[in-house]
């Protein structure tokens, strides 16, 4: 079996990775509809053949090697309308030209999907501690925010369940307003007491949800 720390790492990327899928779909909606335009503009005054095109559309190596290129830094599989303005640029360029397009959109994509993401995480953490002290008294605190924006978000290693590291996040929020030592066990016993009045769970030091820590002791 991994140790812990390799576990955590691993569901830590799955997690950030169907985040970010999420985004990605919301993200396609509002590219698709200008990706015709852009192929059209690309063209501008150029004579191109439509069975070039098409040929080139149908050319599984090419089709290969620009989703290839694109998905070098984006985590996710090339718009389909994406193939048609690399073929033409294949055919008005060459497709070196087209690959290193397909390259720069995936990288293009992806930075702006990472940059709204953690724009949102981070709307959910107030400037000061006493904003979020304010919150907490308030029960406005998004805690499932705050997790995931200081990673403290896990999924069990046995069923995928999702567990939260409550020491951790606990750490990061006091660590990242830089409390006095006073002020610091207040806080944390504050931000405790709130996080054990939500639904999450607690990963408790474990890579195992609740109930899997539960039978695989009883299973030893
Ligand atoms: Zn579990």
């Amino acid at each position: 079996m991994k140790n812990t720390l390799e576990l955590f790492k691993h569901s830590l990327n799955q997690c950030w990775i169907s985040n970010i899928a999420q985004r990605r779909c919301e993200h396609l909606a509002n590219s698709v509809p200008n990706s015709f335009e852009s192929a059209m503009a690309q063209i501008g005054k150029k004579q191109l053949r439509a069975d070039a095109v098409d040929a080139m559309l149908n050319d599984q190596d090419f089709r290969a090697k620009t989703k290839a290129a694109y998905e070098e830094n984006a985590r996710w599989q090339p718009y389909p309308d994406a193939i048609l303005s690399w073929a033409i640029q294949a055919l008005l360029s060459g497709q070196k030209s087209a690959v290193a397009l397909a390259r720069r959109q995936g990288k293009n994509d992806w930075e702006e999907v990472d940059a709204q993401y953690k724009a949102e995480l981070s709307s959910a953490v107030p400037e000061t501690w006493s904003d979020l002290e304010e919150e907490i008294n308030e029960g406005d605190a998004d805690f499932h925010a705050l997790a995931k924006y200081f990673e403290a978000v896990d999924s069990c290693a046995r069923c995928g369940a999702e567990i939260i590291h409550f020491d951790s996040l606990v750490e990061s929020i006091t660590s990242y307003y830089q409390l006095s030592e006073d002020d610091e066990g207040n806080a944390s016993d504050l931000i405790n007491e709130a996080l054990n009045a939500t639904d999450m769970e607690d990963a408790e030091g474990s890579c195992l949800c609740n109930y899997c820590s539960y039978m695989t002791s009883k299973d030893d």
